[in-house]
């Protein structure tokens, strides 16, 4: 722990360590009130896990509160993603293009290897089963019949340049799943600093870049057919998942 107050100090100065400490804090209300508290006013639809709340995200210089599942560590847009994955998919993938998930999570890559899937999460760090750079994939052409970059365009030096891969590598037919931090207005990406890190957010012109590289998008729901009481109880974020389909 003195460590990661000395790392978070060093790099964030005493609003980081602020953050730290009332984040573990709140981590162990939440952690309490899970053990002592009736099960069921939330619950995780990737693992089953019921309970009280969701646990807090420390992020630097501020926690999320309602982020983390305590069983499989799935957060908000990860469950909404194992949503529509599972309202979308067919119940058997075997045969079908693999898929590519960038940043990879383990309840989506369950799922999809639960339903026969060949599936491939990359990620800079070693937690995927193949260690890359999203700006320079280690893939053939046209390699995926879907590519999932959930919050991986807005940290990487050179949007663009993963999204032309991620363009690469989709096949003629397939589909490529984005979320990304949005502002409003027409411009395409605006990069900001948040926490000292710098962040792409993306504007209406997102979508007309996309659109050029021959990819018919739509926004939609990532809870799926989610009711409002629902959403709330699987913990889930109201950010757009665009569904980007390349025609055959
Ligand atoms: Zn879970």
């Amino acid at each position: 722990m003195s460590r990661t107050v000395l790392r978070v100090f060093r790099t964030y100065g005493l609003r980081g360590v602020a953050a730290l400490l009332l984040y573990g804090v709140v981590l162990r209300w939440v952690r309490w009130l899970n053990r002592i508290l009736p099960s069921g006013r939330r619950a995780c639809p990737a693992c089953g896990w019921e309970g009280f709340s969701f646990e807090p995200l420390f992020h630097e210089t501020f926690f999320r509160r309602g982020a983390r599942c305590p069983r499989c560590g799935s957060l908000e847009r990860q469950r909404g993603l194992f949503l529509f994955l599972q309202g979308h998919l067919p119940a058997r993938l075997a045969g079908e293009r693999p898929f590519l998930q960038l940043g990879p999570d383990r309840a989506i890559s369950d799922l999809l290897r639960g339903r026969s899937a060949r599936a491939w999460g990359l990620d800079r760090r070693p937690f995927g089963d193949v260690r890359g750079d999203a700006a320079r994939l280690p893939f053939r052409d046209g390699a995926f019949g879907t590519a999932i970059a959930l919050h991986v365009l807005d940290y990487l030096d050179d949007p663009q340049a993963g999204l032309a891969e991620l363009s690469r590598v989709v096949a003629p037919g397939g589909t490529l799943l984005l979320q990304v931090p949005r502002i409003p207005g027409g411009a395409p990406r605006v990069r900001c600093v948040i926490a000292r890190q710098p962040i792409w957010r993306f504007g209406d012109g997102f979508e007309d870049d996309l659109r050029a590289l021959g990819f018919e998008v739509s926004a939609e729901n990532p809870g799926g057919a989610a009711t409002p009481g629902d959403r709330a109880r699987y913990g889930l974020e109201s950010k757009p998942l665009l569904v980007c389909r390349r025609a055959p």
